[in-house]
């Protein structure tokens, strides 16, 4: 068998193969094949290491030969001596895998000195100061990260140094100060570990490649991996990188930095970088001294400052993409010593992406592809201004993007009752339950010390579009005394505090805030992507101002309007109400027919809003009951209802005592309770509990009759259409003459009518009858043909198996991949999301929330058989996903993988699934065929 090469010097290195290189060894293979000034070295691939897990922590044979021979060539490019007294070759020794796990590994610098080296190489440059500092970072990073040595007694020994000299940075040690610390470092090592450190500069080698290789398993960057979900497909092993020591520490025209190709804050196209005049590498990152603006360096070091700019360039023009790189500069000359990705905000990204493309760096179809679609969905909040300088007290998780600022408040119902007066509050506690919901609609933002991702908070935020950040676990919350306590300092009720759902940051006060932008970097974006996608965009909207949103975000209709909202307004749910209580059928029909206009008037606006873009109306979903109030409300006014009569008819009543009777009870007939208060203040029952108590036992009554035991699997949708079938005809008349009226104004209302629940075809045949009734009617009466697409939501299983049947009754299908979601798992998801899924998913169980990400392999199986079945029999249906996975980018490239026409999503996400359906085309088109087709494609689902 052929031995397997282990070892490649940076001039012949594939540096394409990141895999086998590293992401560090790749770059600085490029880097010296490209022509830019690399000191000379090899890399030891990520094989080797797997190898030596694989043999038991063993260096795999002839790994260290082969490692040898390529020291020989490194000594003859560089005409120096590994090892030699005056003439030493210095190397460092470097880890770095295929992805980027910044710090979470080791690297030894200054490899090759001992007792003897350090000497000669003192008196070869003429600075004994520079040697022994170099020979003290080595024994010290060696004893450490080879031979196990505890970093604080080394820091213990410096320190000392530092305070016998007085010195407060290392950089005051003198010579003998050096001296005497690398004597100390190597009894540290002999007395704790019993070993000596190696004066053989080959031994030193061996043992720091197998250190480089441990550390591949090392807590840190296991830890690292988990932490950032970092598999062995994307990442095995680490890559050892021997390079030969250059020194930024040589004196004042030496220099040690690291630079971005452009602003990674802003993307503005200048060098972008910090540097230090005689230093080392590491002290950069140490911290130890204030680096420089890179813009001195034009000044300090103009010839470096030249050359660097001539880099930057070649290096987009490799990569087309900005990087960040290390360089250092001794005696003048300068180095490269690394190159990656660089990573950037949001601002960034899109302004480089538009520039790149200009300045033809990147074409359109790859600067498209390197923005994740989440970049934008920063962009489309509230944030904090990037130019505060405001210190975050705690930080949490990110759960809903955005920034606000208010007053804390540590229940629901406080925040219900300030946020009323206008007042702007966060609402602040351990975790939320489902019974906080009007906190949330009250409040500007929500904090939590518990739960993740997947709480009932961050569900809920998110839903809404507000700023939440879950899991601060820093914070302490004691919502009896109305304290919270964060490292010390308390934080009372009505403190205001500004939270940050992008970056999970918490902060004392009010810190500025910048509004969303859309820039135009960004529609320029967005206009490209909408040449490329194929998959159409639409939003969900509900009202007329909803509508005018999602145009101006570019949606191409709307693809959910629910009536349901229209019926919850305040001037509405009375009329409602009285139609779900009215005891004759004659009562039903007069506030049925109260509902009409206003249900037509609505229609009518938003028609106007989207003119000339569909608009897909759904008929009434939820069950009846959810209008009406909850059973417990209603026992609790009707007790405090009886209280106070009795109070008024055997008590003895001042207004003073009736008045705090009311304060305490738990009405919520906030207009009831005005006229009672007139009433009680003048102490005298004229009849109008009586009135109330006749009036809210009737609601008992019916919502008694209504209670359902599962009402989501209940009475709701196209079934209660059928079974009151007054209902669905009243919204039927009020949308075609909505239509009708829109005509006649000379509005293009592209109109479609779409029934909810739907597992039988029979249900859209009765639905279909009733709207031929409602049709003609509606047509007469304008002396006008009425043009509408009449279609249905596949949200049910059955509905997903019977599809072909299903279709041949409509024009469309629209999948509610919630509910469908739900039916597919048989669970709830509000019971899911607050027992067990964020145990399925931190577990491992599930790779996601299925409510957040199309569960592809289940749901997603459901939706491909159904389009497949349906376009059998109606090879032109049209269809449409409406629930909330139609924003989330993965399930969006599921969506045109499968042939839909359209996701539909809230409007805040339709820039984000713009640019998502322009990448799923693009990724399509760089899959060949076979690809597409194998079992492993994971959209490859029947
Ligand atoms: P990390 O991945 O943690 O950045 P590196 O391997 O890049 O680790 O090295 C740590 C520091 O040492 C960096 O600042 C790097 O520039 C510097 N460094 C590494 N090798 C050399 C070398 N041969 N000469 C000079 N400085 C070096
Ligand atoms: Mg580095
Ligand atoms: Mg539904």
């Amino acid at each position: 068998m052929k031995q397997i090469r282990f070892v490649y010097p940076f001039e012949e290195a594939d540096s394409t193969d990141r895999q086998l290189l590293g992401g560090k060894g790749a770059g600085l293979a490029r880097m010296t094949q490209i022509g830019l000034p690399v000191p000379p070295g090899f890399v030891i691939t990520t094989e080797a290491c797997r190898q030596y897990y694989k043999a038991g922590r063993r260096l795999p044979a002839g790994l260290m030969d082969e490692a040898r021979e390529r020291m020989k060539q490194l000594e003859r490019q560089t005409g120096k001596a590994f090892g030699h007294k005056t003439n030493p070759l210095l190397v460092s020794v470097r880890s770095g895998g295929a992805l980027s796990m910044p710090g979470m590994m080791d690297t030894i610098l200054n490899l090759g000195m001992n007792d003897e080296v350090v000497v000669g190489f003192g008196e070869a440059t003429q600075n004994l100061r520079f040697a022994y500092d170099a020979y003290r970072r080595l024994i010290q990073a060696f004893g450490q990260i080879a031979l196990g040595a505890e970093e604080k007694r080394f820091a213990e020994l410096l320190e000392a140094a530092k305070k016998r000299l007085g010195a407060e940075y290392d950089f005051e040690l003198t010579v003998e100060a050096l001296q005497r610390l690398c004597a100390d470092y190597k009894r540290v090592i002999q007395d704790d570990l019993g070993t000596e450190f190696p004066q053989d500069p080959w031994k030193q080698l061996e043992l720091a490649v197998e250190a480089v290789f441990r550390s591949w398993e090392g807590k840190r960057a296991v830890d690292y991996r988990r932490e950032f979900k970092i598999t062995p497909q994307m990442a095995n092993g680490t890559a050892v990188n021997i390079c030969t020591m250059v020194f930024g520490n040589m004196g004042e025209d030496s220099a040690t930095g690291v630079a971005f190709t452009r602003d990674p804050g802003t993307g503005e196209n200048v060098l972008f970088g910090e540097y230090l005049v005689n230093a080392q590498g590491e002290d950069v990152v140490a911290g130890i001294r204030t680096p420089k603006p890179i813009a001195e360096l034009k000044t300090e070091m103009p010839g470096s400052w030249e050359e660097l700019q001539r880099i930057r360039r070649t290096l987009e023009d490799e990569y087309h993409e900005v990087q960040d790189f290390e360089f250092t500069i001794e005696r003048g000359k300068l180095y490269m010593l690394q190159t990656r990705n660089g990573k950037m905000n949001a601002t960034a990204f899109v302004k480089t992406s538009r520039d790149m493309v200009a300045e033809k760096v990147l074409k359109a179809e790859e600067a498209l592809l390197r923005i994740s679609p989440d970049h934008l969905e920063q962009l489309l909040h509230r944030r904090i201004d990037p130019t505060a300088d405001a210190e975050p007290i705690a930080r949490g998780l990110p759960a809903s993007p955005g920034a606000a600022s208010g007053v804390v408040v540590f229940d629901a119902d406080e925040a219900e009752r300030r946020g009323r007066t206008g007042e702007a509050v966060i609402l602040v506690r351990e975790e939320t339950k489902p019974e906080d919901i009007h906190g949330f609609f009250q409040a500007r933002g929500i904090l939590t010390s518990r739960g993740g991702k997947t709480s009932h908070a961050a569900v809920v935020a998110r839903g809404m579009g507000k700023p939440c950040v879950v899991g601060a676990e820093e914070i302490r919350i004691n919502d009896r005394e109305r304290l919270a306590v964060v490292s010390g300092r308390s934080i009372t009720e009505g403190e205001l505090i500004t939270i940050d759902g992008g970056s999970g940051d918490v902060f004392l006060g009010e810190v500025p805030t910048v509004e969303p932008e859309f820039s135009e970097d960004m529609k320029t974006l967005l206009r490209w992507a909408d040449e490329i996608r194929t998959l159409g965009v639409r939003a969900n909207a509900d009202t007329p101002e909803d509508a005018a949103l999602a145009r101006e975000m570019g949606a191409e209709g709307i693809g959910l309007c629910r009536t349901e909202r229209m019926f919850n307004a305040a001037d509405r749910l009375p009329i409602v109400r009285d139609m779900i209580l009215s005891r004759t059928a004659e009562e039903r029909r007069a506030a049925i027919d109260r509902l009409r206009p206003m249900q037509k008037a609505d229609f009518k606006e938003i028609f106007k809003a989207m003119e000339d873009l569909p608009v897909t109306i759904r008929l009434l979903d939820p069950p009846l009951h959810e209008f009406l109030p909850s059973l417990e409300s209603l026992l609790l006014e009707v007790a405090a209802l009886k209280n106070l009569k009795s109070h008024l008819e055997h008590g003895n009543p001042t207004p003073q005592s009736l008045s705090r009777m009311l304060e305490s009870a738990e009405l919520s007939d906030l207009p009831a309770i005005e006229r009672l208060r007139a009433e009680v203040s003048a102490a005298r029952d004229g009849g109008l509990i009586d009135e109330l108590l006749e009036q809210k036992e009737s609601v008992l009554q019916k919502v008694r009759e209504t209670a359902e035991v599962n009402p989501m699997l209940g009475h709701r949708g196209v079934r209660l259409g059928i079974t009151y079938p007054e209902l669905y005809r009243m919204q039927l008349g009020a949308i075609l003459e909505a239509v009708a009226e829109c005509v006649q104004e000379g509005v293009n209302a592209v109109c479609e009518i779409m029934v909810p629940q739907v597992t039988e075809p029979n249900e859209l045949l009765r639905v279909g009858e009733l709207l031929d009734e409602v049709r003609a009617e509606v047509e007469a009466q304008h002396g006008s043909r009425l043009d509408f697409k009449f279609g249905t939501m596949i949200e049910a299983v059955r509905a997903c198996v019977r599809a072909d049947a299903i279709a041949e009754r409509t024009e469309f299908f629209s999948f509610g991949t919630n509910d469908l979601t739900q039916a597919t798992f048989s669970f709830s998801r509000e019971d899911a999301e607050q027992k067990f899924l964020p145990f399925y998913v931190e577990n491992g169980l599930l790779p996601q929330n299925p409510f957040e990400a199309l569960d592809i392999p289940g749901v997603g199986r459901l939706m491909k058989l159904a389009v497949v079945s349906g376009r059998r029999v109606k090879p032109d249906l049209k269809v449409g996903i409406c629930g909330e996975h139609g924003g989330h980018p993965r399930s969006i490239e599921f969506c045109h993988t499968v042939g839909l026409d359209y996701v539909s999503c809230s409007s805040f996400r339709v820039p984000i699934a713009r640019l998502a359906a322009a990448q799923a085309a693009l990724r399509e088109k760089r899959r060949s065929k076979e690809e597409r087709e194998h079992a492993d494609y994971p959209f490859n689902v029947l």
